[in-house]
C-alpha cells in the first residue's frame, strides 16, 4: 500500500531540509576547519619566531657579557681564569659549548660538547678538522674579528654566536657560545599539541552546535511542512468524502467548502458534476421504467384480454337468455381475479417508480418479487427461464424498497442481456431458450445475501475491475448506458452492504450482501 500524501510530503520536506542543512553544514565545517588550520599555523609561526628571537637575544647577551669579562684574562693570557669563566658560562641553561679564540683565530680555550649537536663540524667555529695552528680561522670568527661586532647563525638545532673580545678599540680574540634550540623545539611541539587540542575541541564544539541548529531547523521545517501538508490534505479528504456521497446518490449536497484557490475550483466543478450526474441518473431511471413499461403493457394485455373475453361471455349468455348464475359468478370471479392481478402489478410498478422518503425496515423478498413481476412475462416470451428461490422467513434489511428493487432490476436486466448475447454468439439471436437466470436469497446470521446468476458468457476477466465504473459498458450505444452497476453499487453501499461480481459455472453471478436488520427494532 502506498503511504498517504501527508506522509510522502512530510518525508520529502524532511529529506530536502536535511539535504540543505547537511550541505550547508559540510560547507561551513570545511570553512571552519581551514580557518582553524590557518590561524593555528599563523599563531605557531609567530610563537616560534618570538621564541627564536628570544633565544638569540639571550645567547647574544651571554656572548657579549662573556666577551666583556674575558677581556682582561685574554689580554693577559690567564688560562685558569678563562677556564673558570667559560665553565661558569657553560652552566647557563641551553649553553652547549663555549670556545675562545685569539686575534689570529686560534683556539685558546674551549668547553662543552658539540660533536652530537653539530653534524656540520666544519661550520662550528673552532671544532673543524682544519683547526690547526696556521690554518685560516673559520669564517664566522674571521668575520667577528674583522667587523668587531657580534656574528651569529643557526645550524641545525644549535645557535652559534660569536662576540669579539675588544681591548683598547681592537679585537683581542673572540668568544663563541653555542646554545641549543632543543628546549625551544620541545616547547614549540608542546605548543603545537596545545593548538591541536584547541582546534579539535573547537571543531567538536562547532559540530555539536551545528547538529543542534540543524535539528532545530529540521524540526521547525517539519512542523511548518506538516501544517502546510495538513492544510492541503484536509480539503482533499473532504472532497474524497463528498465524492463518496455523490457516488451513493446524494447529488444535492453542496460542495464541502468554498475557496478561491485550485481546490475551490475542484470543489465547484465536483458540485456541477453532481448536478449533471443527477440528471443522468434520472434519465437512466426513466430508461429503466420505459423498458419496464413495455413489459408491463405486454403483461397487462393478457389479463385485459381474459377480462374482455369473460365479460363478452357473460353479455352473450345474458342476451341469449341463457347463463345460469353459477356461470355468471365464475366469469365475474375470473374478472375480479385478473383485475386484482393487474392492480398488483401496477402497484409494484408504482413502488419501483416512486421516490421514497427515509430508510425503513424492508423485506428483501418483496423487492425481488417487485423486480421479477415487472420482468417475468417478457422473459417468458423471449424463452428465458427464471428460477426463484426465496426463504420462508422474512429477509429483513434497512433501506428503501424501490431502491433495492431498482438494483435487482438492473442485475436481472443485465443477466437477460448476457443470455441474449450468448444466444447471439451461438448464431441464433432469437433463440434464448437455453437462457436461464437464477435468483435466490440466503439468510445468514448477520446478513442477507441476494444472488442473481445467469448462464450467459460471464464477465471478461480483464474487465471485472471496471464494470462498476460509471459509464462503463460493453453494449451498443443504444442498449447500454454503463450506469446500472455503478448506481446499484451506490445504493448497496448506502445500505451498508457490498455488491460483488464473479464468474460461476460459465456465466456471471452478482451477489448483494446486506446487513440483516433486527426484526425487533
Ligand atoms: P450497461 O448494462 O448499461 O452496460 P452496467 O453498469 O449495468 O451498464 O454494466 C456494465 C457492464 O458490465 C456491462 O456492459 C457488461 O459488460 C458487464 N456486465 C454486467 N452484468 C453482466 C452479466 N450478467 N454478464 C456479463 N457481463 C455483465
Amino acid at each position: 500500500m502506498k503511504p498517504s500524501l501527508q506522509v510522502r510530503y512530510s518525508l520529502a520536506v524532511v529529506f530536502i531540509l536535511t539535504a540543505v542543512v547537511g550541505l550547508m553544514g559540510i560547507a561551513h565545517l570545511y570553512g571552519f576547519r581551514s580557518l582553524i588550520s590557518a590561524s593555528t599555523l599563523a599563531t605557531a609561526k609567530t610563537v616560534i619566531e618570538t621564541i627564536y628571537q628570544e633565544e638569540k637575544k639571550q645567547g647574544e647577551n651571554l656572548a657579549w657579557f662573556l666577551a666583556r669579562i674575558l677581556m682582561d684574562p685574554v689580554s693577559r693570557s690567564r688560562a685558569p681564569a678563562i677556564d673558570g669563566l667559560i665553565a661558569a658560562a657553560l652552566d647557563q641553561p641551553g649553553v652547549v659549548y663555549v670556545v675562545v679564540h685569539d686575534a689570529e683565530g686560534r683556539v685558546i680555550n674551549r668547553a662543552g660538547s658539540w660533536s652530537k649537536r653539530a653534524p656540520d663540524r666544519d661550520a662550528i667555529p673552532g671544532t673543524g678538522p682544519r683547526e690547526k695552528a696556521g690554518d685560516s680561522p673559520p669564517a664566522q670568527i674571521a668575520q667577528a674579528l674583522s667587523v668587531g661586532k657580534i656574528v651569529s647563525r643557526v645550524d641545525g638545532l644549535t645557535f652559534h654566536i660569536t662576540a669579539p673580545i675588544m681591548g683598547s678599540g681592537r679585537p683581542l680574540g673572540t668568544v663563541t657560545v653555542g646554545t641549543s634550540l632543543q628546549a625551544t623545539k620541545t616547547d614549540v611541539a608542546k605548543f603545537g599539541g596545545y593548538m591541536d587540542a584547541v582546534a579539535t575541541s573547537s571543531m567538536r564544539y562547532f559540530l555539536v552546535l551545528y547538529i543542534g541548529i540543524a535539528m532545530m531547523i529540521v524540526v521547525i521545517g517539519l512542523g511548518i511542512g506538516i501544517v502546510m501538508v495538513q492544510d492541503m490534505a484536509r480539503p482533499i479528504r473532504a472532497l474524497g468524502r463528498y465524492m463518496r456521497r455523490i457516488g451513493t446518490g446524494s447529488y444535492d449536497e453542496p460542495p464541502p467548502f468554498e475557496r478561491s484557490d485550485e481546490l475551490g475550483d475542484l470543489a465547484r466543478e465536483l458540485g456541477r458534476m453532481a448536478q449533471n450526474l443527477k440528471k443522468v441518473a434520472q434519465v437512466s431511471r426513466l430508461a429503466t421504467l420505459g423498458e419496464l413499461a413495455v413489459g408491463v403493457a405486454h403483461e397487462l394485455n393478457q389479463p385485459l384480454n381474459t377480462i374482455r373475453l369473460a365479460a363478452d361471455n357473460v353479455l352473450l349468455s345474458r342476451r341469449s337468455g341463457g347463463g345460469d348464475s353459477d356461470f355468471t359468478e365464475s366469469k365475474l370471479r375470473l374478472i375480479s381475479e385478473q383485475a386484482a392481478n393487474m392492480g398488483d402489478r401496477i402497484q409494484r410498478m408504482c413502488v419501483v417508480g416512486r421516490a421514497e422518503g427515509g430508510r425503513t425496515m424492508i423485506d428483501a423478498r418483496e423487492s425481488v418479487r417487485d423486480a421479477v413481476s415487472l420482468l417475468a412475462s417478457r422473459f417468458e416470451d423471449e424463452g428465458i427461464e427464471m428460477s426463484i428461490d426465496l426463504p420462508d422467513d422474512a429477509a429483513l434489511v434497512l433501506g428503501r424498497r424501490n431502491e433495492l428493487a431498482q438494483v435487482l432490476i438492473n442485475l436481472i436486466a443485465n443477466a437477460r442481456d448476457a443470455v441474449l448475447e450468448a444466444a447471439q454468439a451461438r448464431g441464433d439471436p432469437s433463440d434464448a431458450s437455453r437462457g436461464h437466470i437464477w435468483i435466490r436469497i440466503e439468510l445468514r446470521p448477520e446478513e442477507v445475501i441476494i444472488e442473481v446468476a445467469d448462464n450467459g458468457n460471464g464477465i471478461d476477466p480483464d474487465l471485472v475491475e471496471r464494470i462498476f465504473d460509471p459509464f462503463f459498458t460493453t453494449k451498443e450505444v443504444t442498449k447500454g448506458t454503463g450506469l446500472g452497476l455503478s448506481i446499484s453499487l451506490g445504493i448497496v453501499d448506502a445500505m451498508g452492504g457490498r455488491l460483488g461480481a464473479a464468474n460461476k459455472d460459465g456465466g456471471a453471478a452478482f451477489t448483494v450482501h446486506l446487513p440483516k436488520a433486527d426484526g425487533a427494532a
